[in-house]
Parts: C-alpha cells; sequence; structure tokens
C-alpha cells in the first residue's frame, strides 16, 4: 500500500523548537531525510480546569531506535499488551481505518481518544502519537490521541522488568523533570 502522506501539523512539532522535529532523540539520525520513518509522542497534561494543555514531554525517535526499544520490553508485556491493543481494535470495529482526506480534520481526530473515544480535554493528561516519514506525516497507520484511562489500563499490564526498562530509558534519553518523572513512570511508550 502507498503512502498517504501530508504536511506535518503543528499538534506534532516540538514545542521546544516550534518547528516539526529534526533529530531522533536517541541516535540523533536527521529525521528530515526523505524516506527516514520515525514516530513522535507527545505528553500532554490539562491545566486550570482543561482550559489549556500543556506538553509536559516530547520526543522524535527514528523507527530502528523504537524497534531498539522495544526489545527491552518482556514477552509476557509484549503479549499483554498486544492483546489489549487488539481487543480495543475490535471493539472499535476492525483495524481498517479508513480516513476520507477531503474530510479528514485533525483537530477533530485528536480531540477524543482514538481507543475509547472520549474527549480529551475532560482529561488530566493525554498522549500524542504520529508516525512521519521525513518531512511529511503518515497516515496510513493514523495519529491518536490516547487517554489517560488507557494509558493506566495499559500500564498495568507491564512486567515490573519493563516498567524498569522503560523508565531507565525514559530517564536515559528525555531526563524528564522530577514532576513529569511521577506522573510518567511506568509508563509504556506505545505500542504500534
Ligand atoms: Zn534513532
Amino acid at each position: 500500500m502507498d503512502e498517504v502522506l501530508i504536511d506535518i501539523p503543528e499538534e506534532f512539532y516540538s514545542d521546544g523548537e516550534g518547528k516539526p522535529f529534526e533529530t531522533c532523540v536517541v541516535c540523533g539520525k536527521n529525521l528530515k531525510d526523505p524516506g527516514t520513518h520515525y514516530v513522535v509522542e507527545k505528553a500532554m497534561k490539562n491545566y486550570a480546569d482543561n482550559e489549556y494543555s500543556v506538553t509536559v514531554f516530547e520526543y522524535a525517535m527514528c523507527t530502528d531506535c523504537y524497534e531498539e526499544m522495544q526489545k527491552g520490553m518482556s514477552e509476557e508485556s509484549m503479549r499483554n499488551l498486544q492483546g489489549y491493543y487488539q481487543k480495543l481494535i475490535a471493539d472499535k470495529g476492525g483495524p481498517y481505518l479508513s480516513i476520507n482526506l477531503h474530510e479528514f480534520n485533525l483537530k477533530k481526530w485528536l480531540s477524543n481518544c482514538f481507543f475509547k473515544d472520549k474527549p480529551v480535554k475532560e482529561m488530566k493528561e493525554y498522549q500524542l502519537i504520529g508516525q512521519f516519514s521525513g518531512n511529511k506525516m503518515v497516515l496510513n497507520t493514523p495519529p491518536m490521541a490516547i487517554g489517560e484511562e488507557v494509558m493506566e489500563e495499559m500500564s498495568e499490564l507491564l512486567s515490573t522488568q519493563t516498567k524498569g526498562e522503560m523508565d531507565r530509558f525514559r530517564e536515559q534519553f528525555l531526563g524528564p523533570p522530577p514532576e513529569i518523572e511521577e506522573l510518567f513512570k511506568g509508563r509504556k511508550i506505545l505500542l504500534l
């Protein structure tokens, strides 16, 4: 299947840079090279009665490093997560999403938890995840907002060992400030 590509929307820009991410957080690879595949994740927190949201951490990671990181997960955790993911997808009516590009509205698309269809605006925290290639976003695996409920449930499926690995990885490459560390400790960086 051909890749469906659109310009990188601002929602997935680096807040720190005010423009699209340029390098892999782990290996430093230039992400703007055409055909370089990578993932962007942003963790968001709502403040002031959810009037506004703030990015608490963000990164871009090339597919190679992403796969490397996944190896840090125990088999049990991986199996649990895959089972959970498949159930959510099945609840949504199957893996085949069709996005009508003429009507595609990213803001609307990202305003609800991808899995549970609840507005992220009403949550304390949520994550945004998207897949990219060079200077484009890839829509074949659509971008997602993942609500706190799903984040929590996923976290519960991880073994202590995997949580430790994920925390170690996070600290090494993302060096989160203490507040964030508490918030996202043991949280899995998404499965795709
Ligand atoms: Zn990399």
